[in-house]
């Protein structure tokens, strides 16, 4: 199982790190062992002093493919989550500067909390799929599908050119404006339209 993570693909979070809209993809993977589930604790690592949260939608990939053409991506999955791409920021500033690949600051254990699924049935196709994050109970971050530069399907057959996608490969779809620092004792909990996904703590 495999972890695709897109970069910048919200317009607003591009310009808030000064960062070009891209006209392709961001594509970076986290491994497995950045998981974390079932709302357990986040432990704030002694390699990083300012870590950030990313909210994002991740989509669950349900059969075998490769070159996926643009009007069957839709049939490469059916459930939604959320997750949150935790990024050593101090970290990654230093790599970007020499040009250097981000995993030390995106794949480290536990960069990964991951929501349960639900059916993608349940949004409608006009509105979007909302979602939030609230830090100690104060918004942070809110944002509609509708507003990726590259929606998820246009993802899939791009990603599908370089990687076969394979079941239970997740696609982490990039985070909307007003990222920023967490510190120990806060708790975040993501939110999927009005439904609580995520609620856990940084120790
Ligand atoms: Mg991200």
């Amino acid at each position: 199982m495999k972890i695709i993570c897109i970069g910048r693909n919200y317009i607003k979070h591009a310009k808030e790190f000064n960062s070009e809209v891209p006209t392709e993809p961001v594509i970076f993977l986290k491994p497995e062992s950045s998981l974390l589930r079932k709302n357990h604790p986040f432990f704030y690592p002694e390699f990083s002093k300012n870590i950030h949260y990313e909210t994002e939608l991740v989509y669950k990939i349900n059969k075998v493919g490769k070159h996926i053409q643009k009007q069957f991506a839709h049939t490469y999955y059916n459930e939604i989550g959320l997750g949150i791409d935790l990024t050593a920021r101090d970290i990654q500033n230093k790599l970007k500067e020499k040009g250097l690949p981000w995993e030390l600051s995106k794949a480290f254990d536990y960069s990964a909390p991951l929501s349960n699924f639900v059916s993608k049935e349940k949004f409608s196709k006009n509105d979007g799929v909302k979602f939030l994050l609230k830090i100690n109970g104060e918004t942070r971050q809110h944002g509609n599908s509708k507003n990726m530069i590259f929606p998820i399907d246009d993802l899939i057959v791009y990603i599908s050119k370089f990687f076969t996608l394979k079941i239970g490969d997740l696609i982490f779809t990039g985070t909307p404006e007003g990222v920023g620092p967490v510190k120990i004792g806060d708790n975040l909990q993501v939110f999927l339209e009005d439904e609580k996904m995520l609620d856990f703590k940084i120790l």
